[in-house]
């Protein structure tokens, strides 16, 4: 098997085993046949680069239907808003300058960027988001990225500034493309800067459920610079994030372009002396999510057995990991409750787990409450106060099985 950034040898560390569409929800009756792919990881002996073994055809997972919003939390409204405005403040500066986003989604950050008058372009493969983008006035062009569509973009709106990406280039496997296509849109001291989850928060925090169809890639600062430098690009500044169960946000500037922030050196050494890329390091976090897998399952049984009322909370694309590689099905967890409209009266993808609509949780509230958006914990908490004074008792997955109660 070869890695897809340098055709350097993978070396497999963690096996998920028969996995669905994360988003593909299924209608309820006949759900027809599902698509299912294996689940797989492995690290380059060559570029440390993280990755999948095997990669699903984009055009199941990125279409019309494609139902993420990044306007869906409160969290990431300010987040997005806070990385316009510093986008706008730093990047943004010379005259008639030009940000291009991909995967701009419903334009949660590039509205920021329309409303101060500023020439942007996102670009969304997803057709129903980025109407939604459309709709709030922000300029979007349907499709995919990669070298050609930027070189179209150059030719009709010229050189770009800034090409941003959130959560988006970990999904796309070929990196090259993008990269060449980054290089063409670019002006010269231009800079590409994008955020991902990453590598370090998943091994520690052992969040196995980031790994599954849409990530691809699993990103720390010593790949990204393997990666960077193969198309003359440098790692020139990192910056930890605390969204999404921890993110990195990368600049890559043309090689001599601007000297890398000493923050760079610093997230570097931190990845060595943890020896983060280091097979025996991969292969002890596997080992940690096989142990969570049985506390897990061995802790659901008990609840059905003893009777316990229990559902499941957020019918996240991340949460297809656990269910299908956990075996948890309606058996366990009768239903899960999630705000995304096109997810409601479906069954989740491969586990067949009805989910309802979120007025559901409260109608009663259920003993216990399987937290599968464990990323946003803090503002669901904060929201569902009622459900602990209640009685309620939240189920965490993340970094081992725990119980948080009244
Ligand atoms: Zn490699």
């Amino acid at each position: 098997m070869e890695c897809r950034i340098c055709s350097g040898r993978l070396r497999p560390f963690a096996d998920f085993g028969r996995q669905p569409v994360s988003d593909a929800f299924v209608a309820p009756g006949d759900p027809g046949p599902e698509f299912f792919f294996h689940l797989a990881v492995g690290v380059c002996a060559d570029c440390s680069m993280v990755q999948l073994l095997e990669e699903v055809p984009r055009e199941k997972m990125f279409h019309d239907g494609y139902p993420y919003l990044s306007s869906g939390s409160a969290v990431m409204r300010e987040h997005f808003a806070g990385v316009a405005e510093r986008l706008l403040a730093t990047e943004l500066t010379g005259p008639d300058p030009f940000v291009v986003e991909l995967g701009c989604n419903d334009g949660t950050m590039l509205k920021t960027i329309a409303e101060a008058g500023v020439r942007h372009l996102g670009v969304e493969p997803s057709g129903g988001v980025g109407r939604r983008a459309a709709a709030r006035g922000v300029r979007v062009r349907e499709g995919f990225f990669e070298a050609a569509a930027a070189a179209g973009i150059l030719a009709e709106d010229g050189p770009a500034d800034v090409v941003y990406a959130a959560n988006t280039l970990c999904h796309i496997p070929y990196m090259d493309s993008i990269l060449r296509g980054v290089d063409t849109l670019l002006r010269p001291g231009g800079v590409l800067v994008f955020e991902d989850p990453y590598l370090g928060d998943i091994v520690a925090r052992a969040s196995f459920d980031q790994i599954y169809d849409e990530h691809f890639y699993f990103f720390c600062a010593t790949s990204v610079r393997a990666m960077a430098r193969r198309h003359g690009f440098e790692l020139v500044d990192v910056e930890r994030l605390p969204v999404h169960g921890g993110e990195v946000r990368y600049t890559l500037a043309r090689q001599g372009a601007r000297t890398p922030g000493p923050a760079v050196a610093r997230l570097l050494a931190e990845e060595e002396a943890a020896r983060l890329t280091e097979p025996a390091t991969l292969r002890a976090f596997a080992s940690r999510v096989a142990a969570n897998r049985d506390s897990l399952v061995a802790l659901l049984e008990g609840l059905r057995d003893e009777g316990a009322r229990v559902c499941g909370y957020g019918a996240t694309a991340k949460s297809a990991t656990v269910l299908n590689y956990c075996g948890i099905g309606p058996d366990l967890v009768p239903f899960i409750c999630d705000t995304t409209p096109a997810k409601q009266g479906r069954l989740t993808p491969g586990s067949h787990i009805p989910v309802r609509e979120p007025g559901a949780f409260a109608d009663p509230y259920p003993d216990y409450a399987l937290l599968l958006a464990w990323n946003h914990a803090e503002e669901i908490m904060a929201k569902e106060t009622a459900f602990r004074e209640a009685g309620g008792t939240w189920i965490l997955y993340v970094p081992e099985v725990h119980l948080m109660g009244a």
